[in-house]
């Protein structure tokens, strides 16, 4: 057993926060880096001490520049790295340039990173493990010529994906033979763009289905468990937008098979740390993989409120040598691992839902968050005077409510949305109400269509 000392996190705003909390908990010290744009971000604060990283580099390439997160782990006496989300969390890089360094990545192994990172290589080790794939093209694709044959073969709608691809980006669904030779293109160069790479494969796109996750904890002695599965079906453009659990609304022999599938992916790569294996739902009850992310997620708030598992504090102790069964972590036996109630989590942006969800820039000039019972708030700037900057993600405060029932946190949120006061930058707390107020959320019977094919949410 390694015991952990001091822990700089490599990234910004809430997760930052999110990460130093559950370090002050367990007693370790905490190092934060920050670029020159975010030297007034509250997250530079949070920490016991705070480093200027990337000096001279743009808002983002100073969260991506390792050497200089080496320097200043090396001149701080910091014993272990945790990467968040975004920026270097899924950089096999990192991960190597710690163990070279002798820093402990708070995440899985570098293999791990570089298998999942390439998503077709994710979907041959999920293949391995028998689970139920998507029709896709074999490997990459490499003409226009191969698209066609795809498609003559299993049909539109068919989805182009980057291989390299993340957060949404990356993938353009073509509904026609007409669409197709532009829709390759577009796909290509926008891969390139985005990820460095244009290698691309492809999949059938399917109608209406769920997302569905399941959150699995892996340790370095063979024990792999999951938290059960969250329903993260409300997306615009294929990106997160309010996530429950559990996925309440399939049924419990489904959620069953899904949780199981991905435990026999994750035992069979010898998975450690926090990690999430990520499939479609569809209405005729069956279900397909489609990730892996080897990091912690945005949204994996709500599976603590239902668990009662601190998955940050977890991954710390995973990278210390504990067993996720030793007392240190107390996970019990899986048949154990039982959920209590139900939990929402609201990404609340500073986007204008009514502009296209441009957005917004500008200071804080009153910031009154909502509480009580049943409410967990995970903010980034969030606070009086903030300056919200254009340089990164537009998440403001995550909004988490538990409540023994759907219904029970639903109430919870409405209520809590409605006490928020933010004036100076817009915000898209009018458009989350309107989700939580729909039938469909309300039932759970909401797709991954739900925003997109419900445009009087966005007023
Ligand atoms: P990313 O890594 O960018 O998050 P994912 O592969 O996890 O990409 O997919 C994100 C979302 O895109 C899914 O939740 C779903 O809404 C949509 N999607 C991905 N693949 C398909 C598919 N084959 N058919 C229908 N929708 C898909």
């Amino acid at each position: 057993m390694k015991k952990i000392k001091t822990v700089l996190v490599a990234n910004r705003g809430e997760i930052a926060i999110r990460v130093f909390r559950a370090c002050n908990e367990l007693g370790i010290r905490t190092v934060a880096i920050y670029s020159k744009e975010d030297t007034l971000s509250l997250h530079r604060n949070r920490a016991d001490e705070a480093y200027l990283v990337g000096e001279g580099k743009g808002p983002i390439d100073a969260y991506l520049d390792i050497e200089d997160i080496m320097r200043i782990a090396r001149e701080h006496d910091v014993d272990a790295i945790h990467p968040g989300y975004g920026f270097l969390s899924e950089n096999s890089q990192l991960a190597k340039r710690c163990a070279e360094e002798g820093f402990i990545f708070i995440g899985p192994r570098l293999e791990h990173l570089i298998m999942f990172g390439d998503k077709i290589n994710a979907r041959t080790q999920a293949e391995l493990a028998g689970i139920p794939m998507i029709p896709g093209s074999t490997g990459t694709v490499s003409s226009v010529e191969e698209v066609r044959a795809f498609a003559g073969k299993h049909g539109f709608p068919i989805i182009i994906k980057a291989v390299n691809g993340g957060g949404g980006r990356g993938m353009r669904m073509v509904a026609s033979m007409d669409e197709l030779d532009q829709a390759y293109s577009l796909a290509k160069s926008e891969a390139l763009k985005a990820f460095g790479s244009d290698e691309i494969y492809l999949e059938k796109y399917l109608q209406n289905p769920k997302h569905i996750e399941v959150q699995i904890i892996g340790d370095t002695h063979g024990n792999i468990v999951h938290l059960h599965e969250r329903d993260c079906s409300v997306q615009r453009r294929h990106q997160k937008l309010v996530e429950v659990a559990p996925a309440f609304s399939l049924p419990q022999q489904l959620r069953s098979r899904i949780c199981e599938a991905a435990v026999k992916l994750m035992k069979n790569v010898d998975y450690i740390s926090a990690g999430t294996v990520e499939f479609l739902a569809t209405p005729d009850n069956n279900f397909y993989f489609i990730e892996v992310n080897p990091r912690i997620q945005v949204e994996h708030t709500v599976t603590e409120e239902i668990t009662g598992i601190d998955i940050v504090q977890t991954q710390i102790k995973i990278a210390e040598g504990y067993s996720i069964h030793d007392p240190e972590i107390a996970i019990p036996e899986q048949k154990d691992i039982i959920t209590h109630g139900h939990a929402i989590q609201c990404r609340i942006t500073t986007e204008d839902p009514a502009n296209n969800f441009m957005p917004d820039t500008g200071k804080l000039i009153a910031y009154r968050s909502g509480g009580g019972f049943g409410v967990r708030l995970d903010g980034g700037n969030a606070f009086t005077g903030s300056v919200i900057t254009p340089y990164y993600d537009s998440l403001l405060v995550k909004a988490t409510t538990w409540g023994l029932t759907h219904q029970i946190a639903i109430s919870k949120m409405l209520r809590c949305l409605k006490e928020f006061r933010i004036r100076g930058v817009k915000t898209n707390i009018l458009f989350l109400e309107n989700v939580l107020q729909h039938p469909q959320f309300t039932d759970g019977s909401y797709s991954t269509k739900f925003v997109d094919d419900n445009t009087d949410l966005f007023i």
